[in-house]
């Protein structure tokens, strides 16, 4: 349990990568504060199994961090509690897909602010704590979009190269306090993101869901198959060990080789 002591916050936590993450990261012993929305009897069943496989605390935050003084109430929330957030995991993140000439600007603006924005507020307000105690983890879920675009994404390719940017910025300002700030960005993980947009895309490109899966989704993944949350985790825990104390700035592609073409 080499996070025992520690604490890791985790932003849109309650499915999916994010929910694979608290799992590991509780696993070794740390408390988490998980954060997101859905059915607050499952979120509370996760809730507690984190803190029975941790022995450690498990909060729960709802805060829409699309909104700045939520994600500050969030933040005070986790310092009340744990003193402060020695491992943040910028994971939450929407998707919608339409062309740009009828992208609705209010997707737009939410995914910009929640996919890219909501990393700068939380990054700010987690570093002191970090730089103070000469260690500290900045972990960003980007995305293969972080490195190459697909067509009718453009906000979340705006957001997830802007992510990495903002990634290498952190990890200069930080690399003489023990702080690392890294990427992950995965290819296609079979989570209720990349289900959710199935339809969409069906109707941007005129396909069937066969179509869709096979031609759009994994057509540019050389392995054919979906990323699981299991391996995204386990790529996080690494990056909280001492032996990834000079990975930083980097941006980790789990993309089934996507991003090799
Ligand atoms: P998901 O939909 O399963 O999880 C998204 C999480 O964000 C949920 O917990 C949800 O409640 C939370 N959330 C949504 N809006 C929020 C808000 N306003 N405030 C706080 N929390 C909010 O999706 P996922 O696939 O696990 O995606 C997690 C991250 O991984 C995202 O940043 C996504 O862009 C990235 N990603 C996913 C894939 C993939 O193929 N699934 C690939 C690359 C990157």
């Amino acid at each position: 349990m080499f996070l025992k002591g520690k604490t890791a916050l985790i932003t849109g936590s309650t499915s999916g990568i994010g929910l694979a993450y608290a799992k590991a990261i509780a696993g070794e012993g740390a408390n988490v504060v998980i954060n997101g929305f859905g059915d607050a009897a499952a979120i509370e069943a996760e809730r507690k199994g984190l803190e029975a496989v941790s022995g450690a605390r498990a909060l729960y935050s709802g805060h829409d961090l699309s909104n700045v003084d939520q994600i500050e109430a969030m933040m005070t929330e986790a310092a009340a509690a744990f003193g402060g957030v020695d491992i943040l995991i910028n994971n939450a993140g929407v998707q919608h897909v339409a062309p740009i000439e009828e992208f609705p600007v209010e997707k737009w603006d939410l995914i910009i602010a929640l996919n890219l924005t909501s990393a700068f507020h939380t990054a700010r307000l987690a570093l002191p704590w970090m730089k103070s105690k000469k260690w500290g983890r900045i972990i960003q879920t980007a995305s293969a979009h972080s490195l190459t675009a697909s067509p009718f994404k453009s906000a979340y390719v705006t957001a997830k190269h802007g992510l990495a940017g903002l990634t290498k910025t952190i990890a200069l300002e930080a690399a003489t306090f023990g702080v690392t700030a890294n990427c992950i960005s995965p290819g296609y993980v079979w989570t209720p993101l990349v289900e959710k947009q199935i339809p969409d895309t069906m109707k941007a490109r005129g396909m069937t869901k066969e179509q869709v899966m096979n031609d759009v989704l994994l057509a540019g993944q050389p392995t054919k198959q979906f990323v699981t949350v299991e391996q995204v985790a386990a790529m996080a825990l690494f990056l909280c060990r001492d032996d990834a104390a000079s990975i930083t700035g980097a941006n980790m592609s789990i993309d089934g080789g996507w991003t090799a073409q």
